[in-house]
């Protein structure tokens, strides 16, 4: 970390020694304030009063370890801290003692837990903490979250230690220290060290990063299904509902709905993951996570995220949430009227379902709690309407049922029905559609149950001979549409292709080709290839499910009766005649070709041969061809296959060639042919 060496001879003891690592806290993170008390005329003394009256202990220190895991089905950052100074609480705790910052959320084990407004460190970070223990086991977390850690850093210009973010920076002074110093009395007890970090107490930090998965929405918002929010037993469901009423009328697509109650969830359960899929609101103490003298911290809202699903709403990419926390902190200014109670819960369930703290200050999402709602209605801002919309999008109308789908369509292939359908664009979304099948128009539906399905096309195989009409609904939570049109589906009857035609086979060696054309009515869903060693018989070979309409192989040599049978799904079309088919190992090159003749026409040469009419059969012939009898060269290879009347034909320009034919097999090549001349005239 470079420093402003040059600046710093001019500081005095106190701001040389936090010079060093003044610019190690620009790693922090610019933080804001938690949602706290409303500020007076001096939000800097105001703040630092209740953070030193809310908190046990008060230190400056260095991080030097920060690490997440997953403990007691939670995920908590653990930061290591170097205590420098104590300005609240164990006076007797010596310089250098390490103490262990715990906070609800990070990524550890392949679980995010995000929270939002917790506080983020780094190693190097130097800061003045203010911290509270936790009821459950004593561990230090930062009241007011974020707003519990004050980086220190130096005004250079001053030349004093600065504590506090943003619009809190001001003198790190006596006055500072005396002020804490002043601040009620903590009796709470404390440890510094989690029990369950001891046993890890081998450092290995690795450095927590800022990003823990957000953003994130609740997919599920998209087809109408909603998020639930389950709540504690014991609060306020008015103020449960006044909050979910606020958000539910703000035009978007997200609809919350207050689910079930239930006893007090022990051992932080109130947030440990359950993947439940709904949001979870607990009223504070049994949670264990908001020290009951603690009045900074509203709550502790936010969630689960499954970063495998992202979803782009805009040019955003967002993760799944799989469960939101929404921990209510009871104590004041929560509970100032019951109006503040609403816009409390609907500030935490904003962050369990994706917003983060909004500049504007008469947001319900504001970091600092507007004043307003001891008096006024609770109301959202335009900034807060804003927020939501902008995570899911619009809908026209509130919630419905779906209309019924506009249109069906169906294609049939012998026994397969596809059936595809078109989603009305009006009514509420679409979460899954039924088919119906009847036997007449408008007839009673057969299908019991009927053919579910989440997409917006079905195939059905296997679908026994006749005529069928088809219709579809839409469903969502909210209701069943009524059917769509119906469409005419004709299955059957059942006919096999016909023969293939143009069967051939063309034998060089011991390799064979076969070669045949799509039978000419039926539909063909695959050919087979059947082999035997006598006529009508395929005792040799059988080939199935053969698409193409060629096939190449090697054979041991033989006589062989094939034939190809193209099959559907209601049998077996009739075969081709057999084509005997006769494999030959060579036992010598072939003899020359007889007879060459050549004739020219128009530029275009006409060659022709006689195969030898003793030893070997040719499977190919090769032309050479030259400007002298003496230099002649390959013309082609393989151009003529066996036949016993060969012909070439070829163009060539104005000239005198001289052309000879070689035949070929497996073997080797015969003698060439006599040479020939032919004149080719423009
Ligand atoms: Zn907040």
């Amino acid at each position: 970390m470079p420093r402003p060496a040059h600046a710093s001879w001019s500081l005095n003891t106190v701001a040389r020694r936090a010079l060093r690592y003044a610019l190690l806290v620009a790693l922090l993170a610019p933080a804001s304030p938690a949602w706290s008390q409303a500020p007076t005329d001096s939000p800097r003394e105001t703040a630092l009063a209740q953070l030193a009256d809310a908190a046990t202990l008060v230190v400056r220190g260095r991080v030097h370890g920060v690490e997440a895991r997953a403990a007691n089905r939670a995920v908590y950052t653990y930061a290591t801290v170097a205590v420098d100074e104590v300005l609240k609480g164990a006076g007797d705790m010596a310089s250098g003692t390490t103490l262990v910052v715990k906070t609800l959320g990070g990524a550890a084990d392949g679980l995010v837990l995000h929270v939002a407004d917790a506080p983020t460190f780094s190693v190097g970070d130097e800061a003045i903490l203010f911290l509270a223990p936790r009821p459950g086991d004593g561990s230090l977390y930062p009241v007011g979250l974020s707003t519990g850690v004050w980086p220190v850093s130096i005004d250079l210009t001053g030349g004093g230690p600065q504590a506090g973010h943003d619009e809190w920076r001001g003198p790190f002074d006596t006055a500072f220290r005396d002020r804490v110093a002043r601040s009620l009395p903590a009796l709470a007890p404390y440890t510094l060290v989690p029990a369950e970090w001891a046993p890890y107490s081998q450092p290995s930090y690795v450095l927590l990063t800022t990003d823990w998965g957000g953003p994130a929405r609740w997919h599920q918002a998209d087809d109408g299904r909603g998020v639930t929010v389950n709540f504690q037993t014991g609060g306020s469901v008015a103020a449960i509902d006044g909050a979910l009423a606020l958000w539910n009328a703000a035009g978007s697509v997200l609809s919350l709905r207050r689910g079930a109650d239930g006893p007090a969830p022990l051992d932080r359960v109130c947030a440990g993951f359950t993947g439940s899929g709904t949001i979870e609101l607990s009223w504070g103490g049994p949670c264990e996570e908001i020290a009951p003298t603690d009045t900074a911290t509203v709550g502790i809202g936010g969630g689960y995220i499954t970063p495998g699903r992202p979803k782009t709403v805009g040019t955003t990419v967002f993760a799944d949430f799989v469960q939101g926390i929404a921990i209510l902190n009871p104590n004041r200014p929560n509970a100032a009227s019951a109006n503040c109670t609403v816009e409390a819960v609907a500030h935490l369930l904003g962050h369990a379902f994706g917003l983060g703290h909004s500049d504007v200050a008469t947001a319900i999402m504001a970091a600092v709690p507007r004043g307003s709602c001891t008096t006024a209605t609770p109301s959202l801002d335009a900034d807060d309407r804003d927020g939501i919309r902008a995570i899911y999008a619009d809908i026209a109308s509130g919630p419905s049922r779906p209309d019924a789908p506009t249109a069906i369509s169906s294609s049939t292939l012998l026994s397969t029905v596809a059936l595809q359908w078109t989603p009305a664009v009006t009514g509420g979304p679409a979460y899954s559609y039924s088919l119906e099948a009847a036997g007449s128009p408008g007839g009673p539906n057969f299908l019991n149950p009927p053919f579910t399905t989440t997409g917006r096309a079905l195939t059905v195989a296997g679908v026994p001979p006749g005529t069928y009409y088809v219709r579809v609904r839409a469903s969502n939570p909210l209701g069943t549409s009524g059917v769509s049109p119906e469409t005419q589906v004709v299955v059957g009857p059942c006919t096999v292709p016909s023969a293939p035609t143009a069967f051939s086979a063309t034998v060089d060696g011991l390799n064979v080709a076969f070669t045949w054309s799509p039978p000419t009515s039926g539909l063909t869903q695959f050919y087979r290839l059947s082999a035997g060693f006598a006529s009508g018989r395929a005792d040799a070979a059988v080939l199935d499910g053969l698409t193409a309409t060629s096939y190449s192989t090697v054979a041991p040599a033989g006589s062989y009766y094939v034939r190809v049978t193209a099959v559907n799904v209601c049998g077996d079309g009739p075969p081709t005649p057999d084509t005997l088919v006769q494999l030959r190992s060579c036992s010598a090159a072939p003899n020359a070709p007889t007879n060459l003749r050549a004739a020219s026409s128009g530029g275009v040469v006409t060659l022709a041969w006689d195969a030898p009419v003793a030893g070997d059969r040719p499977a190919r012939y090769r032309i050479r061809a030259g400007l002298s009898p003496t230099d002649l060269g390959l013309l082609g290879s393989g151009v003529v296959t066996s036949d016993s009347r060969p012909v070439l034909t070829a163009s060539a320009g104005a000239g005198t060639y001289y052309v000879q034919v070689i035949s070929t097999n497996t073997c080797g090549d015969s003698a060439p042919s006599v040479t020939t001349p032919v004149t080719v005239t423009p």
